[in-house]
């Protein structure tokens, strides 16, 4: 049996045509190949607003995977929009927060990318930098200007950590398409991965669930050896659930 890894969807303004301005459900498409390559099944979760239909969209899968996206709402940790605070979907926001609260709470593995290891922070109590050019002084290049297969930035990644045990490195190159970050770290995490400008990269839960962001998109550099490393640790996490029937 494969364990069935459910992603939040994001919401998609149609630009031209026919269906101008009307919203579409999505997600980048490598994400759908690399679980299915790595042996998963990939379901996607569209953004919905009851509690007891995100609950039983959790139901459905082993683990769920958040994805790139919008800035959080600041309201999430109590803060008022910074003046360089980027667009907002505060209809995922509210999705996302239920569904990672709940998944946590059936101790179902989460893996957040890039606003998703922001949203993993945020949902359990931490707080995030708003703009990381306007609040961080020295701070190096987060919002490349690369293509997004390009590393361009030294990931530290911490002695002892899960991440440090999946990735098998101390150090990685990532790309890197952010301009927030985490500020206060959750209760409960701690940081397993760090640039050298002291912005944080990775968070983890610091007990033995399978709870874990990265702020890079390993999604986007199919060819490189972590990138499969990380997606087969958190789908055989997955799968320890599913064999179990702790679903
Ligand atoms: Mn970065």
């Amino acid at each position: 049996m494969y364990p069935i890894i459910g992603f939040s969807a994001s919401l998609l303004k149609v630009e031209s045509g026919t269906y101008l301005g009307l919203e579409r459900s999505c997600v980048i498409h490598n994400f759908i190949q690399i679980i299915e390559e790595w042996g998963g099944v990939p379901l996607i979760l569209p953004v919905v607003e009851k509690q007891d239909i995100i609950e039983a969209q959790l139901d459905l899968v082993d683990g769920i995977i958040l994805t790139g996206g919008q800035d959080i709402h600041p309201l999430h940790y109590h803060s008022e929009p910074g003046l360089y605070m980027g667009a907002i979907q505060p209809k995922r926001d509210h999705h996302e927060i239920l569904l990672v609260q709940a998944a946590a709470k059936q101790r179902k593995p989460i893996l957040g990318i890039c606003r998703g290891i922001q949203l993993i922070n945020v949902a359990f109590g931490g707080t995030l930098i708003q703009d990381i050019p306007s609040e961080i002084s020295g701070a190096c290049a987060h919002s490349q200007n690369s293509a997004y297969d390009v590393a361009t930035h030294n990931v530290k990644i911490s002695r002892g950590s899960r991440l440090e045990r999946i990735l098998g490195t101390h150090e990685l190159m990532t790309n890197s398409f952010h301009h927030q970050a985490i500020k206060n770290v959750a209760p409960h995490f701690q940081v397993n991965a760090q640039t050298l400008d002291g912005v944080i990269e990775g968070i983890e839960s610091d007990d033995d669930s399978f709870v874990l962001g990265v702020q890079w998109h390993p999604e986007v550099m199919l060819s490189v050896v972590e990138t499969k490393l990380l997606f087969q640790a958190f789908i055989n996490a997955a799968s320890e659930r599913e064999k179990y029937g702790t679903k």
